[in-house]
């Protein structure tokens, strides 16, 4: 009786007691901090992992390796079937594990790292790399530590993007924990139960909030804070909170990352201007005026950005970032009156840059590149030159010099200067040897003096200049044309013939040819019959002669005959 009493205290006990640990026993609030405030999870299964090999002798890569399979197993074993995870030989897994002996991250996970690499709410994967301290080694103590890191991270890979307050947890910032509390299995239970891109935006702003009322200069607090702002629509509020953050750690790229992916939206450059020149007004930084400078540059007002660029210069020219910028903005300030037909107005900013960066390849470039555009090829030439002895090998320099040549040839070659413009373009083939302008300007040129000297009956010369455009464009009809001409003239009538039928041979209907074919041919045929006759009446007069000879010898013969008939 005593003992079914006990028994009833206790039950009454826990269901009174039940519901109350039931609300607070996890930590779900917490676990949308670092991920914008919303549920991130893989909602797929199973759940591919990549573990890269660690850099440890070959003998004990193993244990590392187990290592991560145990905490896979851990989590794997609480969450009632619902994660099962596959490993697989591609590094495009969805989690992703590699080994290093460094972190670089602020955030706080003292042993290891994950970082969520997201393209939309529904593709992202997780990187996770995890610490190797020391001289590798298969001692427990070492993997047991391994043990309880994978454990954690793997953790907020599965979608636990947030700390636990209680030491015991797997989850809590610097766990000891071997396995899983029932804390972290519930808070995981839960997790499962919503889907992908849920948001709690307001449990993660008020967990964060009371973690900074702890500790208030934790830039992770606040780029966090900043960023469940930015996804929840608050801008004002996010871009505050991404300032502070750079504000207590200027190297913070995440945070930088974030505050300018707020800035592109639309509108949004005015308001930051105006925000950061309040800031500056009373707190003049040289990082707030290249801020500045930055959004004046994104909204391509290159005057305000370069002077706001000085500014930060001059107020720390250990500040290479602005200088660099402040070239950048003078470069495409320069680009943009170019492209707008303004060429003049181009020269005018490089002059003025050139002041500050005396020695700029770019600069010399664009300089080039005005000129060229007012179709001052010498001077285009020249610049682009200077900006090749800075950097020899900026074959976007070479390039041009070559169209620039090819454009004062075409205009030699226009002017029927024709051999100074053939000395132009070959020229420009020694800058761009694939330059096809130059090629077809030396055809055109070449062609038109292989003509020339034809006319003037210069055939020799004609064919040296015909046989040069067939050198630069195998299928130029009018040079094969041009060189059968030139054949017939000098009577090589085979030669003259072959020419000919090579036009034909690329435009089978050319009338010209084949007219040009026929009359040699006929040519050829009256001249074999006039061999002909000659050789007929030759040995007519030879046959003649043979009949002349042949009577006078019978004659004779006769005659003698005679005589001695008489003598008898
Ligand atoms: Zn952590």
């Amino acid at each position: 009786m005593a003992i079914s009493l006990k028994r009833y205290l206790f039950f009454l006990l826990l269901i009174f007691l039940y519901p109350i640990t039931a609300n607070s026993d996890d930590y779900f609030n917490r676990i949308t901090m670092a991920s914008d405030g919303r549920i991130t999870r893989f909602d797929h299964s199973p759940i591919t992992v990549y573990i890269s090999s660690p850099d440890v002798p070959d003998d004990i890569k193993q244990s590392y390796v187990d290592d991560i399979e145990y905490a896979l197993d851990q989590w794997s074993s609480i969450s009632e079937g619902q994660l099962k995870f596959q490993r697989i030989e591609k590094e495009d897994a969805d989690i992703r594990i590699c080994w290093t002996n460094k972190l670089l991250s602020p955030e706080g996970d003292p042993l290891g790292e994950s970082s969520l690499v997201q393209f939309s709410q529904n593709k992202f994967y997780v990187n996770v790399s995890i610490l190797i301290k020391g001289i590798p080694t298969s001692a427990t103590s070492v993997h047991k530590e391994i043990r309880t890191v994978a454990l954690h991270e793997i953790g907020h890979a599965i979608g636990l993007w947030g700390h636990s307050k209680d030491v015991n947890d797997v989850m809590y910032l610097k766990t000891k924990a071997m396995y899983p509390t029932r804390r972290d299995k519930e808070t995981l239970i839960k997790l499962l139960s919503y889907p992908n891109g849920s948001a709690f935006h307001d449990n993660a702003i008020s967990e964060l909030k009371a973690d900074i009322s702890e500790n208030a200069y934790a830039p992770h607090l606040h780029l966090w804070l900043g960023s469940v702002y930015a996804d929840k629509g608050y801008d004002d509020l996010a871009i505050q909170e991404l300032t502070y953050t750079l504000n207590l750690d200027p190297n913070f790229l995440k945070a930088a990352d974030r505050l300018a992916r707020i800035f592109q939206k639309e509108g949004m450059n005015q308001k930051a201007i105006q925000y950061y020149r309040e800031l500056a007004r009373h707190e003049p930084s040289s990082g707030l005026f290249g801020m500045i400078g930055m959004l004046y540059f994104q909204q391509k007002d290159y005057p305000l950005a370069i002077d706001y660029f000085q500014k930060a210069y001059y107020l720390d020219n250990s500040n290479t970032a602005v200088k660099n910028n402040s070239l950048t903005a003078y470069h495409l300030w320069a680009s943009d009156l170019i492209k707008s037909g303004n060429p003049n107005g181009a020269i005018s900013v490089l002059n003025q840059a050139m002041i500050r960066f005396p020695s700029s390849r770019i600069l010399y470039y664009d300089l080039g590149t005005a000129y060229d555009y007012k179709k001052e090829y010498e001077k285009a030439v020249e610049y682009y030159k200077k900006s090749l002895e800075l950097e020899p090998s900026f074959e976007p320099a070479k390039k041009d010099i070559a169209t620039c040549m090819n454009n004062m040839g075409a205009e030699q070659i226009q002017n029927k200067n024709l051999l100074a413009g053939i000395d132009i373009c070959k020229q420009a083939l020694i800058w761009d040897p694939n330059c096809w302008q130059a090629k077809k300007n030396l055809e055109i040129a070449n062609l038109e003096l292989g003509r020339q000297k034809q006319e003037s009956g210069l055939m020799d010369d004609a064919i040296v200049y015909y046989r040069s455009v067939i050198e630069l464009n195998p299928n130029n009809i009018d040079a094969y044309v041009g060189l059968g001409d030139a054949y017939y003239e000098k009577g090589l009538y085979r030669e003259s013939i072959e020419y000919y039928q090579n036009a034909l041979k690329i435009d089978p209907n050319l009338q010209y040819a084949k007219d040009g074919i026929a009359f040699i041919k006929r040519l050829i045929n009256i001249n074999r019959a006039k061999i002909a006759g000659f050789f007929i009446i030759l040995s007519t007069a030879f046959v003649f002669i043979a009949f002349l000879l042949y009577r006078s010898l019978r004659n004779k013969k006769t005659m003698n005959n005679g005589i001695v008939q008489s003598e008898r």
